[in-house]
This record gives C-alpha cells, sequence and structure tokens, in this order.
C-alpha cells in the first residue's frame, strides 16, 4: 500500500481501518424480530466493534439506530453492573447484594405461588396456572435464555403473563 510514487505523507500511509487484523464473527441483531444480520468484530479476546452484515439478504449491511448501538451493550462505562432495589413508595434506588435480591425473588414468585395457583377451573378443567405473577423480559435476551424463561416461568411454574419489551 505504501506507493512511493504517490504524494502520500507517511502519516497518511500509516492510517488503517479500525477493522484491520479483526477477526469477525456473525451474529443476529438481538433487539427486533426482524433479525438483521451482524458481523462482530474482535481483537485480543475483546469486541471491537459490531456493524451490519453487507451479505444478508434481510439487511444489506444497515441496521437500524437501536441496532446500530448494538456494540453499547458489550462496552459501556454508564451501564449498572449492581443491583439496584427501589423499595415501595421510595423515591430513590438503593444498592443490594446479588445474593439478597435473589433470595428476595424466590421467596416471592413463592409465595405468590402457593397462594394464587389455580389447578382447575370452576368447571373442572385442569388449568395450572397463576395470574397474579408475570414476567417481562428485555429485548437483549439471546434466545436460549427466552428458551428458559418460556420453559419454567410457563410450563414449569404456570405463568400465563410473558411478554418482551422488544415486541412493546
Ligand atoms: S437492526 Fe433494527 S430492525 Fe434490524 S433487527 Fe435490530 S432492531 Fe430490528
Amino acid at each position: 500500500m505504501n506507493d512511493t510514487r504517490q504524494p502520500i505523507s507517511p502519516d497518511t500511509a500509516r492510517k488503517h481501518s479500525r477493522l484491520r487484523g479483526a477477526a469477525k464473527s456473525h451474529s443476529v441483531c438481538p433487539y427486533c424480530a426482524v433479525g438483521c444480520s451482524q458481523n462482530v468484530y474482535t481483537k485480543g479476546g475483546e469486541v471491537i466493534d459490531i456493524e451490519g452484515d453487507p451479505e444478508s439478504p434481510i439487511n444489506e449491511g444497515t441496521l437500524c439506530p437501536k441496532g446500530a448501538n448494538t456494540f453499547q451493550l458489550v462496552s459501556n462505562p454508564h451501564r449498572i453492573t449492581k443491583v439496584m432495589y427501589r423499595a415501595p413508595y421510595s423515591d430513590r434506588w438503593e444498592e443490594r447484594p446479588l445474593d439478597w435480591a435473589m433470595d428476595r425473588i424466590a421467596r416471592l414468585v413463592k409465595e405468590t405461588r402457593d397462594r394464587d395457583f389455580v389447578e382447575r377451573s370452576a368447571e373442572g378443567i385442569e388449568v395450572s396456572h397463576v395470574k397474579t405473577i408475570a414476567h417481562l423480559g428485555g429485548a437483549t435476551l439471546d434466545n436460549e435464555e427466552n428458551y428458559l424463561i418460556k420453559k419454567l416461568f410457563s410450563g414449569g411454574l404456570g405463568f400465563l403473563a410473558i411478554e418482551n419489551q422488544a415486541r412493546i
């Protein structure tokens, strides 16, 4: 590339794409059911960029503004990495340990399900459901997580209301 016959300064000759030398993996945008294809670029085990895949017949290299920011899911200094809890009627968030949050969620789910689980309807039809607990998933949940959520909450615990924020 360093053609000495061209009027190119050493500084210009040194410039190159930030993706040079990066490994490319294919992925799918996690946000919505359009399923745009993405190229994930990694260097030294770190994700350095995520872009639209030009070879995809779905999005032909493009991503909407949401999908174009997928890199920020991986690398974002503003991402909250601790459990934040807001007590009922409180106007502030408090930091709590993960174990505390897991225990609280498990206890409340068990108490509510024990209280409200319906095995048979008034007509005697087996329904095996609980209507007082709902689950709302996030757009960035992957296929495996969604599979487990559906399997546990719907088939296992009998929740009827299982939704995902990606479709709201
Ligand atoms: S890039 Fe936009 S349109 Fe494509 S899957 Fe992601 S959210 Fe949906």
